[in-house]
């Protein structure tokens, strides 16, 4: 199994993409330490499934947008599983609001989730990673808008772009330490986030027509990238970012 004994967290690892990587990493044999902030029934039952499949995992109700709360997790991670090998930072939000639109109180709350979870989970696992030694490595799941904008989704990209900086600076600063950073950057997925695109038929339509693969990615091709690069097999990747869109990013077709 590819990540047999590795210790993982995954933030907002109860719904969707975070949800599937979490299901993947367990297949493959990894400690999954499972972050959420609603729905507990859902934690409780996905946990279940691990365990009754020989599993190893554990929940947490942890806000990632609170710093005192990501070092609780990484805390947690430790003490249920005697150290750290891998932090998922997944947990995002979106308002689907303008430059024009978007209130302060929208800005802050996406910034938060999205941005500062990453920032301040990348510095606590890396200084967990550098105090047991061994290197380790920072998964950031961050969106093709980390490069190209999404008009009427502006603090979106803004914490994506941010995000892909995150990812480059804290690479460079921590490849001495053999801590890995990297970004995975999705297209449109079919997951909650996208639950308002999925119901309506005309504009499902023309999102499938604007990707050249023709389709929404599954959760789990996602999740497939992941624990590829939490493996052993991707040890010399850092410092940069995997695109999984089927394609948008190059197509001319519009939105
Ligand atoms: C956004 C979705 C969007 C997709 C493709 C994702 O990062 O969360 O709302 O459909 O990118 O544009």
């Amino acid at each position: 199994m590819l990540l047999e004994g590795k210790t993982i967290i995954v933030t907002g690892g109860n719904s969707g993409i975070g949800q599937a990587i979490v299901m993947a990493a367990a297949a493959e044999g990894a400690n999954v330490v499972v972050d959420y902030v609603v729905h507990p029934e859902a934690t409780a039952s996905e946990l279940l499934e691990i365990t009754d499949a020989g599993g190893k995992a554990v929940g947490i109700d942890a806000d990632v947008s609170k710093i005192e709360d990501l070092q609780k997790m990484v805390d947690f991670a430790v003490s249920s599983f005697g150290s750290l090998d891998v932090i998922v930072n997944n947990a995002g939000v979106e308002t689907r609001t303008s430059v024009l639109d978007t209130t302060e109180e929208q800005y802050e709350h996406v910034m938060d989730v999205n941005l500062k979870s990453a920032f301040f989970g990348t510095q606590f696992a890396a200084k967990q990673f550098i105090k047991q030694g061994g290197g380790g490595l920072v998964i950031n799941i961050s969106s093709v808008h980390e490069d190209w904008p999404m008009p009427g989704n502006a603090a979106y990209c803004v914490s994506k772009g941010g995000t892909r900086m995150l990812t480059r600076t804290a690479g460079v600063e921590l490849g001495p330490h053999g801590v890995r950073v990297v970004n995975v950057a999705p297209g449109a997925v079919a997951t909650p986030i996208n639950t308002a695109t999925m119901n309506d038929p005309t504009e499902l339509k023309k999102l499938d027509a604007a990707i050249p693969l023709g389709r929404m990615a599954q959760s789990s091709e996602i999740a497939d990238t992941v624990v590829f690069l939490a493996s052993d097999k991707a040890a010399y990747m850092t410092a940069t970012t995997v695109f999984i869109d089927g394609g948008i990013m190059q197509s001319s077709v519009g939105l």
